[in-house]
């Protein structure tokens, strides 16, 4: 069953979490999207949740970045609280033998505690944008090291009046990070923020029908 994790170029350890998961194959957003995101190439896919998109960038990330950081080399901003602890917990399961620790930062919570957090240091970033801005503005969050951002739900964000404060946030992360941009629908805004924010990306695609 590994196998057919490391056979689209997912490190051994993180195919073995995904083993202990009961994962027995990579979904097609996996199968299309992983290899040339372990490539270091932008990439923008259309893809619903429900497709294994967390699993898809998450094994990217996992499988680029070092472990153990004291400042996050990843992020990835998603539209609302649930998906950010959604996400963490997926990566948190995901890096049971990589030892990588991402941390979910969202409002309508204590800043005091998830500031604690970020102070013991973390590789990942899971956050909303405003909360995000919010801890950057606060000197918590630094993202002078970001190698990788993910833009998680982009059309949500967007829809979400986020628009701003995404830029923002883009704009404090070095130009040489690699972008992933994942989203249900691509409309003009979605390409828009595409076209700003990465280089020469590919697009990917899966239908609906492929709901785990
Ligand atoms: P997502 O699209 O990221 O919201 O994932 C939907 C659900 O599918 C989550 O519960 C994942 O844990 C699960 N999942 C992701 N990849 C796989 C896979 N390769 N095999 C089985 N389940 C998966």
């Amino acid at each position: 069953m590994i196998s057919k994790f490391t056979d689209i170029g997912i490190p051994d350890d993180v195919a073995k979490a995904m083993d202990d998961m009961g994962w027995e194959e990579p979904t097609p957003i996996q199968v299309q999207s992983v290899p040339l995101g372990l490539k270091g190439i932008d990439m923008f896919a259309q893809a619903q949740t429900g497709t294994g998109k967390t699993g898809a960038y998450g094994s990217i990330i996992l499988g680029r970045i070092p472990s153990k950081q004291k400042v996050p080399t990843a992020i990835v901003l998603v539209p609302t609280r649930e998906l950010a602890n959604q996400v963490s917990d997926e990566l948190e399961k995901l890096s049971k033998y990589s030892g990588h620790v991402c941390l979910p930062i969202y409002g309508g919570a204590s800043i005091e505690g998830q500031i604690k957090k970020l102070q013991k240091g973390c590789d990942i970033v899971a956050g909303t944008p405003g909360r995000v801005r919010d801890m950057i503005a606060r000197g918590v969050l630094n993202l002078s090291e970001i190698q990788m951002m993910v833009l998680d739900e982009a059309d949500r964000m967007l829809d979400m009046g986020f628009m701003e404060d995404m830029e923002t946030i883009i704009s404090l992360t070095p130009t040489t990070r690699q972008t992933l941009l994942y989203s249900a629908t691509l409309s003009k805004e979605v390409r828009d923020i595409a076209k700003r924010s990465m280089r020469e990306p590919v697009e990917v695609s899966v239908s609906h029908d492929n709901v785990v």
